[in-house]
């Protein structure tokens, strides 16, 4: 007796509580340093008070300095546990990072005709460290089955090139803009040679949009990660694809500025601050 009224007393304003947060789901893979994959995707979802859910699609052997190998989750496991996890919840964005293996991005593309959620996709391709982590195969899934789901992309520079098979960034952004994303952040950290660096946002119907901070000395494992993250966390909070960008570009840069060496190779972003 005294326990069910204890429940409908708080069961309205706990109802409310719960359902505030945006909610996203995160598909990655496992990075065991912590500085890059779904660990940086929950530790930004975090930061910015979103409810984070996640897929993995492989777990990687790696270190600070490099990606050693991936292993990619059996396709049906993969879809078993999408179908579970979205038999009951429903996620207000998806954000897509690395996908290790052409099974498991056929199986993302059926996941997201069926779910019809926005969605941010970093396209990995290789690691910071030097690793190939998608072959020929895997970028032509992207290019044919996951840009038309795609509302922002982020690719850096090398990613941009590899995708479209044009070496200019100008052409390769309306090559990615013709293939169905809403709008392409093409970034610019890993060319840029002076003392700033410049990311741009692109649409077919807005100006180039160009945000630009000063480059910090170090080299890191995790930014494209963290920047896409942000950027979702952002758009999942309702803010405008200008102002989410800019606010995320800014929580990466901080995430950067404050960045730890734990082990013998890159930086890892600190993303524990408010
Ligand atoms: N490992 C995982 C699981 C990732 O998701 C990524 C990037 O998204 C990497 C490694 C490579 O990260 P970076 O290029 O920052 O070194």
């Amino acid at each position: 007796m005294l326990e069910g009224k204890f429940f409908s007393l708080i069961d309205p304003t706990f109802m409310l509580i719960a359902h505030s947060s945006p909610t996203i789901l995160f598909i990655g893979g496992h990075d065991p340093t912590g500085g890059a994959g779904i660990q940086a995707d929950i530790e930004t979802a975090v930061a910015h008070h979103c409810r984070a859910y996640s897929l993995v699609t492989c777990l990687t052997a790696q270190s600070t300095q490099n990606v050693q190998r991936l292993y990619p989750q059996d396709r049906c496991d993969f879809l078993q546990q999408a179908d579970v996890l979205l038999a009951d919840v429903n996620p207000d964005w998806v954000k897509i990072g690395l996908m290790g293996d052409v099974d498991i991005a056929l199986a993302i593309a059926d996941i997201l005709a069926e779910l019809n959620k926005p969605v941010v996709l970093d396209p990995v391709l290789a690691a910071g460290g030097g690793r190939e982590l998608a072959g020929p195969a895997l970028v032509r899934v992207v290019n044919q089955r996951l840009l038309p789901f795609v509302d922002l992309l982020t690719p850096n520079q090398a990613e941009a090139r590899r995708l479209t098979g044009r070496q200019k960034p100008q052409p390769a952004v309306e090559r990615l803009l013709d293939q169905g994303c809403g709008y392409v952040m093409l970034t610019g950290a890993d060319e840029s040679a002076g003392s700033q660096v410049m990311n741009t946002l692109y649409s077919q119907t807005e100006d180039p949009y160009h945000l630009t901070c000063p480059k910090l000395p170090d080299v890191y494992h995790g930014s494209g990660c963290t920047l896409a993250s942000a950027c979702v966390c952002q758009l999942a909070q309702h803010r405008e694809m200008k102002e989410a960008v800019q606010a995320a570009q800014h929580f990466t840069w901080r995430s950067l500025e404050t960045a730890e060496k734990p082990g013998q190779g890159q930086h890892l972003p600190n993303r524990r601050f408010i």
